[in-house]
């Protein structure tokens, strides 16, 4: 291990997840997340040299707690003195932030006025941030933002078909999330390829329980199916994904929907949740479907795996050449179903899935599932701690 460990740090509204990572060999060195945060039954589990334990948080049961117990964890095992800097997961930089940045008093101003972007999301980040200068005083902190990589798309991808003083004097434009995700998978399928990623062109497909699709040429990032908010795009866990925005007026007017309430429905109730009525986790769905050949669970299946092939094929309009199809996230490391399915109907594409490696690879496993006359499937699990951790180290050391 270097003396130059990142602690890197992804706060969200009632957890905070931590890896301490030697940016250099990509090794984790200590990990965990506290849970329940803001509540009697907050706890931190923490995962250290092949043991984890859990341990209930002491009273106000914050994020602050969370992040004083980590670092009288790394005091008792010696482990503050290879801390080199802190690396933060932030989800809105707006068009203000496209690369990694030191955080000071300005750009924490700036997070929070992005806030108004990212109501969810950037406050919670920042909490996380503050509590870790509190801890760390004499660390540099740096921003990692989720919307950064998507900053080189083009304006016919990201302006609405809106009044264009909404995009020039609110910012109303498309941004994309989980652009560190689908930076490190196209990256390493440029690393398969053997190609210089500034060569490659990939479609990434990180489907978690938010999902979002990514056309990627040339090494940039050229379109992405999130928008404004992480809302838009294909169908999600608990998330709609794109609609008809009169829907919207339809149940303001018709059906008494208050604001909050349509924010909630399409944010919490809709997506794989919504449909199936059953459950928002991708393997409840699975289960009914081959244990009980139950039909909505099927129909909430077709309906996923049907929208993400549609936008995939649709990103054949954004690239200039077309290296192949990268799976990723809990679902796309996981889910040969899923696979199968978004490969059935990309056979124009000529994507075919070689059906026993698609069932093999799976549970952390990395590698390609198509067919040797195929255009290149592979299943790439993310690993957005260490790209934070790497850019993290090389922006303080100034190292590439
Ligand atoms: P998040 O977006 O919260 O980071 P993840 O990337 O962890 O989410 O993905 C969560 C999703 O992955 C859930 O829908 C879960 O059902 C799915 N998933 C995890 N393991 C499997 C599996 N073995 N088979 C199918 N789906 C899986």
């Amino acid at each position: 291990m270097s003396n130059k460990a990142v602690l890197v740090i992804n706060c969200g509204s009632s957890s905070l997840k931590f890896s301490l990572i030697d940016p250099i060999s990509g090794e984790v060195i200590v990990s965990g997340v506290g849970e329940r945060l803001l509540s009697k039954q907050a706890f931190i589990k923490i995962a250290f040299q092949g043991n984890k334990e859990n341990t209930p948080l002491a009273v106000p049961f914050d994020h602050q707690v969370a992040v004083n117990f980590i670092v009288e964890f790394l005091h008792q095992h010696n482990l503050v003195e290879c801390l080199f800097a802190v690396g933060h997961r932030l989800v809105h930089g707006g068009e203000e932030y496209s690369t990694p940045t030191l955080i000071d008093d300005v750009v924490k101003y700036s997070i929070e006025k992005l806030a108004k972007l990212a109501p969810l999301h950037n406050p919670v980040n920042l909490i996380g941030v503050n509590a870790a200068e509190k801890a760390f005083s004499d660390l540099p902190q740096v921003a990692v933002f989720d919307t950064a990589f998507h900053q080189t798309m083009p304006a016919k991808a990201y302006i609405y078909g809106l009044p264009y003083n909404l995009y020039e004097e609110h910012g109303i434009r498309r941004y994309g999330f989980h652009g560190t995700s689908h930076y490190f998978v196209a990256k390493q399928a440029a690393k398969l390829l053997e190609k210089p990623f500034s060569q490659t062109s990939v479609i990434t497909a990180h489907l978690g329980n938010g999902c979002s699709i990514t056309a990627i040429d040339n090494g940039k990032s050229v379109d992405t199916s999130m928008g404004l908010t992480p809302l838009e795009g294909v169908v999600m866990g608990t998330r709609s994904g794109d609609l008809d925005p009169g829907i919207i007026f339809h149940l303001i007017e018709q059906l008494n929907y208050t604001p909050e309430q349509v924010s909630n429905l399409l944010n919490k109730d809709s997506g794989l949740l919504g449909i199936s009525q059953m459950s928002n986790d991708c393997r409840t769905i699975e289960e009914a479907i081959i244990n009980d050949q139950d039909e909505r669970a099927n129909l909430t299946m077709d309906i996923f795996c049907y929208r993400i092939s549609k936008t995939i094929a649709s990103y054949m309009a954004s690239l200039s050449h077309f290296d192949g199809l990268v799976f990723t996230g809990g679902i796309g490391e996981n889910s040969d179903l899923v696979r199968t399915r978004i490969a059935n109907s990309l056979h124009l594409l000529n994507i075919r899935l070689d059906e026993a490696k698609n069932t093999d690879v799976r549970f952390g496993k990395s590698g390609l599932i198509s067919t040797p006359n195929s255009q290149h499937c592979w299943v790439i699990p993310t690993n957005e701690e260490q790209v934070i951790a790497e850019q993290t180290y090389q922006l303080i050391s100034g190292e590439k």
